[in-house]
């Protein structure tokens, strides 16, 4: 059976999104409840339901995702951003298909809550 999140959705163009950046191996749109001005959500194709869930074969990915998302940054007129991955329930995660958030436009505090 398919993959049931509403990433994958996104993925399958089934649902919409606001797109900014594909290629073969990622996805990367605006997230629908932004929490900064620029708030984008970039995400593997692959179905890992988290960081936990990735392998030794999926370091080129995970490596392309951190790539990607300097690259959308700098396409967006970011100099300084913050890269978030919430990986499980407890650290805020609610959509289980891996995504790192890429958040900037705004003064950012730290720890985060
Ligand atoms: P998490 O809490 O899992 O780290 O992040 C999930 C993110 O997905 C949230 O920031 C939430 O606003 C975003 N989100 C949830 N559903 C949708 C959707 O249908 N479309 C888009 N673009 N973002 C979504």
């Amino acid at each position: 059976m398919s993959e049931q999140t509403i990433f994958a959705k996104i993925i399958r163009k089934e649902i919409p999104a606001a797109i900014v950046y594909e290629n073969e191996r990622i996805l990367a749109f605006k997230d629908i409840a932004p929490q900064a001005p620029t708030h984008i959500l970039v995400i593997p194709k692959k179905a890992l339901a988290d960081v936990a869930a990735a392998k030794e074969d999926d370091a080129a990915l995970l490596g392309e995702l951190l790539l990607s998302a300097a690259h959308i940054a700098k396409e967006q007129g970011l100099t300084d951003y913050r890269i978030v991955i919430n990986n499980g329930a407890e650290a805020g995660q609610t959509v289980f298909h891996l995504h790192l958030h890429l958040l900037g436009g705004r003064p950012m505090r730290w720890p985060p809550g």
